[in-house]
């Protein structure tokens, strides 16, 4: 009889394991275990189900439970595993839909039971009214809550609230983005956050930073947002002030955490017990530029752990090598994308670090409809080490980020920046494409 593997948490890491491992070896028992009502879909694709770009959720699932049954593997939504003992390799299940308990066992086991937003410590977050966005379940509550909706409050000015505001805009709301910090994506350089914030505001959302919330005001349903600057009306508040990983099920039964608080796992994302791997948003990877663990929740991160883990369990070669920190998302007009440090991460590190901060174009000057593109890069005074850049476009063009990270992977220079030969023809770049002018400009 094959061994029996079970993944607890369906979404982006353990539909992944699950897929992976019995496409590798057939002969693998594979079952998933789902809290929630649905498995294997985008949650990145949120926000623009409530922009209304994309017309439903739906849309967003890639397999159904059907099509993992197809394939042989046991898909099972709104069940909950609530006890795990490693010793007997026994788990205890909750059934939702039945509302009965029983027993399951495995040999190997995939811990991809995720993150969940953090709330602030405030009164009136309980009331109607009141959102966070992680599951599809929380995107149908936002999608009914939109319908009567006119004044949007939304707290913290990252990936969730940015992508959020320009989501309500397109609504037709009334949007208000409150930031603790100083600037919106205050974990990036502040000459990010000045173009993001004149990006925000031509698109009609206020933008309040430097705020302390105190309070949700109403009476069982929400009605305003008690600032330290002073109350913002609002009949929808998204909270969106961060996420945490899931890891109590996997605390409770002697799994180890890393220094980030996030599950400590090797490159081929085994845990500290045996026949235990960790996939996802619970899951540490390494910095490569740092050269230390890092939690980095993000969903091709954890489609990656995932794979590797289902790899290793179906008996094959993999490692997951590790990430650098790359990232990138939409705010109007703007593509975003980050890599490595921010300038003031590599100088908090100790590093003797510099940047240089360019504006060209996405295109030849020339070429109709091009537009501003800016390249932040981060790098080591002394040895001209690559530590870190951010790209700003009106587009795609804001993918040139990944011909930084790939060198933050081999820890290249400036030099070996300026040594590169990039495409170029006038619809797509000026001759000197933006990075090799950031990197002149560095050097
Ligand atoms: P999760 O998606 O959190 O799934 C974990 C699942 O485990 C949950 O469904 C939960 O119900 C289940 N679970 C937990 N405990 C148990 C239990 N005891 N028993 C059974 N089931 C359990 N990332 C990007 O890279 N790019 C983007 O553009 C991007 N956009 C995003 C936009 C939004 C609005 C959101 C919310 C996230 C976005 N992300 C993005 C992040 C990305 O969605 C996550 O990194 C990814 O979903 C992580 O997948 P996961 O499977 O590790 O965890
Ligand atoms: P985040 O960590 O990106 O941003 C949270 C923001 O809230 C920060 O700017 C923080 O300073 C602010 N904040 C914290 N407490 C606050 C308070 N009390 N009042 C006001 N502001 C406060 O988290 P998020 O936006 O909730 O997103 C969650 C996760 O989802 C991210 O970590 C990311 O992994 C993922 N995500 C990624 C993308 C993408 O890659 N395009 C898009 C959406 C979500």
């Amino acid at each position: 009889m094959g061994k029996r593997m079970v993944v607890v948490g369906g979404v982006a890491g353990g539909a992944s394991a699950a897929a992976k491992a019995k496409r590798e070896n057939p002969d693998l028992e594979v079952v998933v275990y789902e809290k929630s009502g649905f498995v294997s879909y985008g949650a990145c694709g949120l926000p623009y189900v409530l922009s209304g770009e994309i017309p439903s959720l739906e849309r967003l699932i890639a397999r159904t439970p059907e099509e993992f049954r197809k394939q042989g593997i046991g898909v099972h939504p709104h069940h909950e595993v609530v006890d795990i003992n490693p010793e007997e390799r026994v788990l205890t299940v909750f059934d939702h839909g039945e509302g009965r308990t029983f027993q399951d066992r495995y040999d190997y086991l995939v811990l991809a039971t995720g993150a969940r937003p953090t709330l602030p410590p405030i009164p009136g977050t309980e009331q109607a009214g009141v959102y966070t966005l992680r599951s599809m379940e929380d995107g149908e509550r936002l999608l009914r809550a939109l319908e009567g909706a006119r004044r949007a409050a939304i707290l913290g000015a990252g990936y969730i609230g940015l992508e959020v505001a320009e989501a309500f805009r397109k609504r037709g709301l009334e949007v208000t983005l409150l930031e603790a910090k100083d600037r919106p994506l205050p974990h990036w350089d502040e000459e990010v956050g000045t173009l993001l914030r004149g990006e925000l505001e031509r698109h009609g959302v206020e933008v309040w930073t430097g705020v302390r919330v105190l309070a949700l005001r109403g009476s069982g349903r929400v009605e305003a947002v008690e600032t330290s600057e002073g109350v913002v009306p609002a009949d929808l508040v998204l909270i969106a002030t961060g996420v945490r990983p899931n890891t109590e099920l996997a605390q409770a039964m002697g799994v180890a955490l890393g220094p980030t608080g996030a599950i400590a796992t090797d490159e081929r994302m085994r845990t500290n017990l045996e026949g235990v791997f960790a996939a996802g948003d619970v899951a540490e990877s390494f910095h490569r530029v740092l050269g230390r663990p890092y939690w980095l929740p993000l969903g091709d991160v954890a489609n990656k752990h995932g794979r590797t883990a289902g790899s290793v369990i179906a008996g094959k070669e993999a490692r997951f090598h590790g990430v650098v920190g790359t990232a990138i998302f939409k705010a109007f007009r703007l593509a975003v994308a980050t890599t490595g440090l921010s300038w003031e991460a590599a100088l908090r590190e100790g590093y003797r670090a510099k940047k240089a901060f360019i504006q060209s174009r996405d295109g030849a000057h020339y070429y109709p409809g091009s537009a501003p593109l800016w390249v932040e890069l981060v790098y080591e005074e002394g040895t001209d080490r690559l530590l870190g850049g951010a790209v700003v476009a009106h587009g795609h063009g804001a993918l040139r980020v990944d011909v930084l990270a790939a060198l933050l992977h081999r820890r290249g220079t400036l030099e070996d920046l300026l040594a590169l030969d990039l495409a170029y023809a006038p619809p797509y770049s000026p001759v000197w494409d933006p990075l090799l002018i950031a990197a002149q400009q560095a050097r």
